[in-house]
């Protein structure tokens, strides 16, 4: 938040309703702000890792938030180290993130000669992967969105000031209307003579086709299109392809749901409420630990007996990655009773993993690679299982095939990849530790991924390592 002359940070671990109260907000005064929810994808959940990310400039500070995923870490880094003057030599700090965004921010900080669009513009150009960008000094907000526009990135407008968010839904809520999407390779700047755009690199269109089957909220529109109306349609189109003689329709709540009402729809079978979500668990895919994710399972969902007993069952899906929730599921249906379990899933099966943003899984752990459709139904436990083709869920989205990154289901990557070595998770903890100890989470190392899964869950802020924060 700044004030005009001074940025103030305030960040901690967990969800958004643990780490701020009416005295942290009370606290923050300004007329810039930007504001970030991460999980870990490039650099582990610690707090240092946490955004916005900051740093000092010769002109003041900056101050970045990152949705997205960096494939040329190790080149960043490297351009990092060459940069004149300790305070920007991200792996030496003490204090230093071990994630790829703080790089970026180093390299918008370090150019003394000019001033921060014009390094934006310098910069960015060499930053490779997804990056939808918030970033912020005293006297002006930026917004930046890679060549492919994986991420998505909007621009609103309030009466009297100007809002960038992640998805459309964000700017309903805080009363903005919307403008227009940060289009990609574009670079905003916002100041007190208003709003002006510039472009570091030519657009090639990739948006993630997963944000419309999963990742955004269903009261988004992306390039135009409702998330939730492409996830009916992707359920009706599953229907057609993949029809099959039951009683009852349910979904895997919530991210089911649309999907499912779809599928009920085209296929005239009901729909029904058959599984309860715990409100309060998080989404289970993206937490990074296997046992976590197998405790999340249950404490996720309950059956309602009374409904599903004695039915043969369409249960609809939006994705299987590892196969743990369908498992759990399938199994937990089964006891409550339920004659046949047939799932459907309104994405084609995940076969390889995603460098953008989205921590699915190495190959190894993709239940879809190396087994058959038949295979990985039976080792669901389920009577059959089918998914939708790659080109029902794309023509659900109405955008043209060759605008979409769908990577994770045909390899198709849109941008040329670094050697897989260079594209690992804890490549900055990696580098460091040679001379210098990662940092550590409440005394703990943070080498282990089962202790970034409980990071995840349980999120928080604890004061053991609050005397070492900047
Ligand atoms: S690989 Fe998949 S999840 Fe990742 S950006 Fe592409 S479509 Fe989205």
């Amino acid at each position: 938040m700044s004030n005009g002359s001074q940025i103030l940070v305030f960040k901690d671990m967990g969800l958004v309703s643990q780490v701020f109260d009416e005295a942290s907000l009370g606290s923050l005064h300004g007329h810039i702000a930007v504001g970030h929810a991460r999980y870990s994808t490039t650099g582990s959940s610690v707090w240092e890792n946490a955004q916005p990310t900051f740093r000092a400039t010769v002109h003041g500070s900056l101050a970045l938030g990152h949705n997205g995923n960096l494939v040329n870490t190790a080149e960043l880094a490297a351009m990092v180290a060459e940069l004149p003057g300790e305070e920007h030599v991200s792996r030496s700090g003490r204090n230093a993130a071990t994630n790829d965004t703080d790089l970026v921010t180093a390299l918008l900080a370090g150019h003394p000669d000019l001033s921060i669009e014009e390094t934006a513009k310098v910069v960015l150009p060499k930053v490779k992967g997804a990056f939808s960008l918030v970033f912020m000094d005293e006297h002006t907000l930026y917004a930046a969105r890679d060549p492919q526009g994986i991420r998505p990135l909007v621009l609103g407008r309030l009466e009297r000031g100007w809002v960038v968010a992640s998805e459309t839904a964000a700017l309903d809520i805080c009363g903005a209307s919307f403008i227009r999407e940060v289009e990609p390779g574009e670079l905003i700047a916002i100041d007190e003579n208003g709003m002006r755009s510039s472009r570091f690199a030519e657009a090639k269109p990739k948006g993630c086709v997963f944000e419309y089957v999963y990742l955004a909220r269903p009261d988004t529109s992306i390039a135009g299109r409702n998330v939730h109306l492409s996830r009916v349609e992707m359920g009706r189109r599953l229907a057609k392809e993949a029809p099959v003689e039951a009683d009852l329709v349910i979904a895997t709540p919530e991210s089911g749901t649309p999907a499912a009402i779809g599928y009920a729809e085209a296929s005239g079978i009901p729909y029904g409420s058959g599984l309860v979500k715990n409100a309060y668990v998080g989404r289970t895919f993206i937490q990074p630990s296997q046992t976590i994710r197998q405790l999340g399972i249950r404490l996720k969902l309950n059956p309602l007996r009374e409904v599903i007993a004695g039915k043969r069952l369409v249960v609809v899906d939006d994705s299987i990655v590892r196969g743990n929730t369908q498992r759990a599921l399938v199994k937990m249906l089964r006891e409550a009773g339920a004659a046949e379990v047939h799932i459907r899933i309104s994405s084609p099966p995940v076969k390889w993993p995603c460098f953008f943003g989205i921590d699915f899984a190495t190959r190894a752990e993709l239940i879809a690679n190396g087994m058959t459709i038949e295979e990985i139904g039976r080792t669901l436990g389920a009577d059959s299982l089918s998914y939708i083709s790659i080109d029902g869920m794309i023509e659900a989205t109405k955008q043209p095939k060759d605008r979409l990154c769908r990577a994770c289901f045909d390899g198709e990557y849109p941008m040329e990849l670094p050697d897989p070595a260079l594209l690992g998770k804890l490549l900055l903890e990696a580098e460091i530790k040679g001379g210098q100890q990662p940092p550590a989470v409440r005394g703990k190392p943070t080498s282990g991924s089962d202790l970034d899964g409980v990071q995840s869950l349980l999120g928080g802020a604890g004061a053991a390592d609050a005397l070492r924060r900047p």
